[in-house]
């Protein structure tokens, strides 16, 4: 069983995949309790691996891509049962984590990370795009962690003004390494 807050269809609204029509699920939960979090992941029901998948097919019918959201969907241990799942029923899988808790994912699993007070240097090498959360500063530390294959995203919090002067300075001054990633999700009023 797994624990749950909601599955719904919408669009990837951040980073390398924006615009993409995906299947989210928020696993219930996180090992970790950031201040600043505003994420509602309170738990809302459980569901067996197969309830997930028909779930997915259910709201979103053959959408390829799946994204794995939570709270920390790497803190349940079943998570792994579910990727596996996912994949046999042909979807491609992301992985939204703190990038906290080491866990092996097959090479066609996109995973991203947004680090918070610390990060598993195994994450940090095995992520495609870090999400750099841009607010009052611009959390450069963070950005030696990854390799250079990972995109680095530095996302302004809010969509609020004067973070994403922050961000669009910090982009502009390094080009070749951060990227802009806007929530663009919230312009259009989705979730
Ligand atoms: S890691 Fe993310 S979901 Fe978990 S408490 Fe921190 S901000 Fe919230």
């Amino acid at each position: 069983m797994l624990q749950l807050t909601e599955i719904f269809y919408s669009v990837q609204g951040e980073g390398t995949w924006t615009g993409t029509p995906a299947v989210f699920v928020r696993l219930a939960g996180c090992n970790l309790a950031c201040s600043f979090c505003d994420t509602d992941y309170a738990l809302r029901f459980v569901a067996t691996v197969p309830e997930i998948v028909a779930q997915v097919g259910a709201e979103g019918g053959d959408c390829p891509m799946v994204i794995l959201t939570g709270g920390e969907p790497l803190a349940q241990t079943e998570t792994p049962a579910l990727i596996a799942a996912l994949r046999a029923d042909g979807r491609r899988v992301h992985i939204e984590s703190n990038g906290t808790i080491p866990t092996a994912l097959p090479d066609d699993v996109w995973l991203t990370v947004s680090p918070k007070r610390y990060l598993a240097p195994a994450m940090a090498a095995r992520a495609n795009e870090a999400k750099l959360i841009v607010d009052g500063r611009v959390p450069e530390e963070w950005s030696e962690a990854f390799g250079p294959h990972t995109a680095l995203f530095l996302q302004p919090e809010g969509n609020k003004p004067a973070n994403i002067a922050l961000a669009m300075a910090a982009a502009q001054r390094e080009p070749a390494r951060y990227r802009l990633s806007l929530q663009t999700h919230k312009f259009i009023g989705v979730r």
